[in-house]
C-alpha cells in the first residue's frame, strides 16, 4: 500500500488524483490532505478517504474544521497556513507526496518533502521553474524521485525510462497549441471567455490562460529541461493539435521514442501513483484509425512572445525563470480581473525580467526575495506606476 498526501486535493488536478485512488482501491491510501478554502469538499473528501490529518489556509477554517469533526466522531489532526502544509509534507507515515497547489506557494513544502525522504510527484509547475536545480539536487541527496504529473513530462518519463540521459539528443515536447494558434485576428481583442476555451484540457483558470499564451508551453520547457537533465536548447516544442502524442525522445542514434493515448489526465496521474508498476485504467483506449492523421507544426514564436521570454529565461538561468514565472503568474491574475489585455501578460513579463538585477547565489532565501520583487515590480506595472 502506498500512502500519499495530496496538498491541493480540491483543485482540478487533486480531484482527479482522489478519482484515481478510488478506482484502484487497495493500492493506495490517502494521508493527509490539503485545501485552501474549499471546506465543503475538503469535509466529503475526509469522509470518503480518511485521511490522519489536513491542512487549510485559515485559522478560522481549522478551528471550525476541529469543531466539526469533533461532533462527527472524526479522529483527525488539524493544521492550517504554510506551517501546515510543511506538517503534512513531513507526516512522518506518508512515502509520497503529490504538490498540486497553483503557483510559488507549493515550494517550501515540496522541499520539506524531498528533505524527509518522501517521493514528490509535481504537479506544481512553479516550483521546478523557480528552483528546479536545487530541488533536483536535494533529491538526488535524499534519494528520492520526483515525478511528473504534467502529461508531457509524464511521456518523457515514459520514454527514457531505463535509458542513459547522456543518450538524449532532443526532447521534442508537443503542444495542442491552444485556443489561438491558427488565429489571424488582432490578440489585444482576445477575451477572457476566448482565452478560457481551450481545445482539448479541462484545466484550471491559470494554466487555461498560460496554454492560450502558449507560456504554459514555455514553462514545460524549462521543467523538461530541469527534470531529464538536458540542456533549454534540446528541448523542442512541436504544436500537435490532435493531442494524442504527449511528447516524444530522440536519441543520439536517430531513433525517436514516443508516448501515445487519448488525451485524459488520468493516465499521468494514475502513472505517477503506480510507478515503476503500470495498472488498467478506464481512459478511453487510443484508436488510431478514429484518429486518422497527426499532424504536426514549427510554433511561431513571434506570434507567441512569451515562447522567446521561456527560453531566453531558462538561458540566462539563476532567479530569471522564477521572476518570469512570477510575473506570469500576476499578469495573468490582472488579466482575469480584467485589469489588463490579452496581449500585455508578455509585455509585463517582458518588463519584469529585462528589469530584473540576476543573483548568482541561488538558494531559498534569494528565490523567495526574487519572487517578492518580481511581484511587487509586476504589479507596479499592472497599476501603471512604472
Ligand atoms: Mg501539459
Amino acid at each position: 500500500m502506498k500512502k500519499i498526501t495530496i496538498l491541493g486535493s480540491s483543485g482540478s488536478i487533486g480531484t482527479q488524483i482522489l478519482d484515481i485512488v478510488s478506482k484502484i482501491k487497495g493500492y493506495v491510501c490517502v494521508e493527509g490532505l490539503a485545501v485552501g478554502s474549499n471546506i465543503k469538499l475538503l469535509k466529503s473528501q475526509i469522509k470518503k478517504f480518511k485521511p490522519k490529518a489536513v491542512s487549510v489556509n485559515s485559522a478560522f477554517d481549522a478551528k471550525n474544521l476541529k469543531k466539526w469533526s469533533k461532533t462527527n466522531n472524526i479522529k483527525i489532526a488539524v493544521y492550517n497556513g504554510p506551517k501546515g502544509l510543511e506538517k503534512l509534507a513531513v507526516m512522518p507515515s506518508t512515502d509520497m507526496m503529490f504538490a498540486s497547489i497553483v503557483g510559488s506557494a507549493g515550494l517550501q513544502s515540496v522541499v520539506a518533502a524531498v528533505k524527509a525522504k518522501k517521493d514528490v510527484a509535481v504537479a506544481n509547475k512553479e516550483s521546478l521553474i523557480m528552483a528546479g536545480k536545487y530541488i533536483m539536487n536535494l533529491a538526488t541527496e535524499n534519494g528520492v524521485s520526483i515525478l511528473p504529473v504534467d502529461s508531457e513530462h509524464s511521456a518523457i518519463f515514459q520514454c527514457c525510462d531505463g535509458e542513459k540521459k547522456s543518450q538524449i539528443k532532443r526532447i521534442l515536447l508537443t503542444a495542442s497549441g491552444g485556443p489561438f494558434y491558427r488565429y489571424d485576428k488582432d490578440f489585444s481583442k482576445i477575451t477572457i471567455e476566448q482565452a478560457l476555451d481551450h481545445p482539448t484540457w479541462k484545466m484550471g483558470k491559470k494554466i487555461t490562460i498560460d496554454s492560450a499564451t502558449l507560456m504554459n508551453k514555455g514553462l514545460e520547457a524549462i521543467e523538461a529541461s530541469v527534470l531529464f537533465g538536458v540542456s533549454i536548447e534540446k528541448v523542442e516544442i512541436v504544436i500537435h493539435p490532435q493531442s494524442i502524442v504527449h511528447s516524444m525522445i530522440e536519441y543520439i542514434d536517430g531513433s525517436v521514442i514516443a508516448q501515445l493515448s487519448s488525451h485524459d489526465m488520468h493516465l499521468p496521474i494514475q502513472y505517477a501513483l503506480t510507478y515503476p508498476e503500470r495498472l488498467p485504467s478506464n481512459i478511453k483506449p487510443l484508436n488510431l484509425f478514429e484518429v486518422g492523421k497527426l499532424e504536426f507544426y514549427k510554433p511561431d514564436f513571434n506570434k507567441f512572445p512569451c515562447l522567446n521570454l521561456a527560453y531566453y529565461s531558462a538561458k540566462k538561468g539563476y532567479t530569471v525563470p522564477a521572476v518570469m514565472s512570477v510575473a506570469d503568474e500576476v499578469a495573468v491574475a490582472a488579466f482575469l480581473n480584467k485589469k489588463i489585455k490579452f496581449t500585455d501578460i508578455a509585455k509585463i513579463v517582458e518588463k519584469t525580467i529585462k528589469s530584473h538585477k540576476i543573483s548568482k547565489n541561488i538558494s531559498l532565501d534569494t528565490l523567495f526575495e526574487a519572487d517578492l520583487w518580481a511581484r511587487q515590480y509586476a504589479e507596479k506595472i499592472i497599476k501603471k506606476e512604472i
